[in-house]
């Protein structure tokens, strides 16, 4: 048989994919397992917006629309964003694709070309290193260690770019690490893209979920020729419990880049189902109080987990600001044995801690740092109490 792609032969599979399907079998197979792993809400997808899905599939709604999306749910998203960042965006300049992940693969594919830099501060949402690849370019990191609260700091940026950068991605709150950037740091970070004509590639994605009263600042709110540089990427599945519907969106502050997307989605994709846009519009218009209230709970199960696992010796976890994420520390576990299994990485633990205290959580080396966990609290609080009971009981053991 002949070779296949270089490119994509070399692509590594989800982390955190990995780490789900292996739970999925161990529950099918009866083992009583508790999962972390997958970022994925618990809650249900709200009925009005279930509702509008239905309706749009009884009206018939089930034909082929253009690639970006309709002009409606374009026009939701633009909305949204005006409501939520007072910035405009013409619905040309918007464009709707399967999931945030695919908005960021087409939109990489538009932005690069072979040996294009793109900086990404670690650690990382594993998919961007992947997909920066696969789009023909080359992911360069910068690390932003726990003393800083896996934030990277300005000088840093402009340490790492070089005559071959393209573009600059930031994922604020992020996952894995929960961190918020203020107003003023992302301004500072935004304000060396510009200086250096870099694309900003900023995932929204979490934005909803700030706590401790954290106020969110969209990239695309900070001026102008910001807002020029940068594409917003930002979706349904976190903010209304809709990770099945595969609804995101990417604002483009250039909308010649926009149709160039939008050109690609045509030839590659298409669009998403006709039905699943009418139910992500009725979303982004609809009444928001179902995301403060799934707001509140995953606040509330946050100040359990952290304190909880403080508590724990062995481990320990810096409280995050935002989305749905803790990252644990078991640099004091390193070189131990637990469950019959010598911990020398973070995988070594999440494989042991699977295996043999029956949790799944994701070993962090993935995602560009050591001897970090990660685990989500988009889990019900008795999943949480359990989890940690186990952690407490396995690292006793
Ligand atoms: N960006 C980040 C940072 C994520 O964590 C996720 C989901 N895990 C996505 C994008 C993709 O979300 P979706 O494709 O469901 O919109």
């Amino acid at each position: 048989m002949k070779e296949l792609s270089r490119v994509y032969s070399a692509v590594a599979p989800s982390a955190t994919m990995a780490v789900d399907a292996k739970f999925k079998q161990m529950k099918a197979d009866g083992i009583p397992v508790v999962g972390f792993g997958a970022g994925e809400p618990d809650f249900d997808t709200p009925d009005f917006i279930k509702e509008a899905g239905i309706k749009a599939i009884r009206d018939g709604q089930t034909k082929y629309t253009p690639a970006a999306g309709t002009n409606d749910v374009r026009q939701a998203v633009a909305y949204r964003i005006k409501e939520d960042f007072g910035v405009d965006y013409d619905w040309g300049s918007i464009i709707v694709s399967n999931g945030a992940k695919a908005c960021l693969f087409a939109v990489f594919t538009t932005l690069l070309n072979p040996g294009d830099e793109v900086i990404l501060p670690a650690p990382y949402w594993v998919s961007y290193t992947e997909q920066i690849k696969m789009a023909g370019g080359v992911p360069v990191t910068v690390f932003a260690p726990e003393s800083q609260r896996f934030k990277i700091s300005p000088d840093q940026l402009e340490a790492a770019i070089t005559d071959k950068t393209k573009a600059f991605v930031i994922n604020n709150p992020s996952n894995p690490t929960g961190m918020i950037y203020s107003k003023d740091e992302l301004k500072a970070l935004a304000d060396i893209c510009v200086k250096h004509d870099l694309y900003i590639v900023s995932d929204e994605i979490y934005y909803r979920l700030c706590y401790d009263g954290n106020e969110f600042t969209s990239v695309a709110s900070l001026g102008e020729d910001i807002k020029r540089h940068t594409i917003l990427i930002n979706g349904v599945s976190k903010s209304y419990a809709m990770t099945g519907w595969r609804c995101g969106y990417a604002a483009f502050g250039d909308k010649t880049i926009a149709k160039v997307t939008a050109n690609a989605l045509s030839q590659t994709m298409g669009s998403i189902g006709t039905m699943n846009q009418i139910a992500m519009a009725a979303a982004l218009r609809g009444p928001q109080d179902s995301v403060e209230a799934m707001r509140k709970v995953f606040e509330e199960r946050r100040d359990y987990m952290v304190e909880r696992m403080n508590s724990i010796d062995g481990v320990s976890c810096i409280k995050p600001d935002g989305a749905f994420y803790i990252m644990m520390n078991i640099e004091k576990l390193i070189g131990s044995t637990l469950g019959g299994r010598v911990i020398n990485t973070a995988s070594d633990f999440s494989m042991a801690f699977l295996e043999k205290g029956l949790v799944a959580v994701v070993a962090c080396d993935a995602f560009g740092i050591d001897h970090f966990i990660r685990w989500t609290y988009a889990a019900s609080m008795e999943n949480i109490k359990e989890g940690l009971d186990r952690l407490e009981a396995f690292l006793k053991a």
